[in-house]
């Protein structure tokens, strides 16, 4: 029986967002510049509205500059091209996020490619892929998800990672592949499991690092965790809980939280994990964009990757 280590996403996102805090108020002082975010979105599906009035509010408590914009689900591609470009023009704007999926109709890809890279604070766009493939970190604006989930690997672990084996299960280029990029550089040994991915449980058992971007609630149970390794679920699933009356839900991750308790030597809980720091690496994001904008890199926020 191993004692489970629990990896707080909000002590960790509360501490970020100290530094985020002291980084903007120290860039408003010196420049005169305020961090300024926009958030897009697109129709009325209410994970993203939650998560939508999370960030706006994130971003009012850190002193930014927040704006929201609400468009009817059934608006037309090109007017929102026309509002992403506004934004690009808009000095006071220094990330632009648009919340996804976005409706059927429109191509996702064009929308993020329309981004100005330097203002993609969710870090989706080709340019900051390449760049963070490519190990410029300094250029680069990083996935908020991949980097929240490196930064509680390291709360488990220490900064150094060097030799460890990971496993991503997942290759989403908004989580699993990033993820692997980002542990990749930390001189980890990584492998990316998938839907097709053969043996996947007995991969998984190889893991020192086992993350899981899936969406498939409780799919990882003991069986696949090698003793002592730390896990972190970047799963977000709602499942029914007739416990807390009829029709309410609750959320669980990937992982089957409470088997693996006693096996797993860290773990990040679902909620209070990997999702507090998401928003909290999105503010961080914000203010890098903004020191970048008025040249003074000095000022980016600052912590350890
Ligand atoms: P996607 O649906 O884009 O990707 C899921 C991945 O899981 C795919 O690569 C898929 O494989 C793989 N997969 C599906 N079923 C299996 C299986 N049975 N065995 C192995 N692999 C499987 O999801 P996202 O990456 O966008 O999100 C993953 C989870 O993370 C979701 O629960 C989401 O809600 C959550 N999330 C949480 C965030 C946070 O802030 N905490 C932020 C973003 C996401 P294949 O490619 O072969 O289809």
């Amino acid at each position: 029986m191993t004692e489970t280590k629990i990896i707080s996403g909000k002590a960790k996102a509360e501490e970020v967002l100290g530094v985020v805090k002291a980084a903007s108020e120290k860039l408003i002082a010196e420049t005169g510049v305020t961090p300024g975010i926009a958030v897009v979105i697109v129709g009325e599906d209410p994970a993203s509205q939650v998560y939508v009035r999370s960030k706006g509010k994130r971003a009012e408590e850190c002193g930014f500059v927040s704006r929201t914009h609400r468009l009817d689900e059934n608006v037309g591609e090109a007017e929102l091209l026309a509002l992403v470009q506004s934004l690009n023009d808009d000095a006071d704007i220094h990330g632009i996020l648009v919340q996804l999926p976005l409706p059927k109709h429109i191509n996702e890809d064009k929308i993020i490619e329309t981004i100005l890279p330097e203002k993609d604070v969710d870090g989706f766009h080709p340019i900051n892929i390449g760049l963070l493939s490519t190990g410029n970190r300094t250029r680069a604006l990083i996935p908020c998800t991949p980097a929240g989930s490196l930064l509680l690997a390291k709360e488990a672990l220490g900064s150094n990672l060097s030799g460890l084996n990971a496993v991503v299960i997942g290759r989403s280029n908004i989580v699993g592949k990033p993820m692997a990029a980002l542990l990749l550089q930390e001189s980890c040994t990584v492998t990316i499991a998938h839907s097709r991915t053969k043996n996947i449980e007995a991969l998984a058992k190889t893991a020192d690092i086992l993350v899981a971007a899936v969406g498939r609630p409780k799919m990882i149970n003991a069986s696949w965790i090698k003793p002592g390794a730390t896990v972190i679920d970047v799963g977000i699933n709602r499942i029914p809980a007739p416990e807390k009356g009829e029709g309410k839900m609750r959320l669980v991750g990937d992982v089957d939280y409470d088997d693996v308790i006693g096996t797993a030597g860290a773990i990040t809980p679902v909620p209070g994990g990997v999702g507090l720091m998401t928003i909290a690496m999105l503010m961080s994001n914000t203010v890098t964009a903004a020191a970048r904008a008025a040249g003074r890199s000095d000022l980016e926020p600052e912590f350890k990757l």
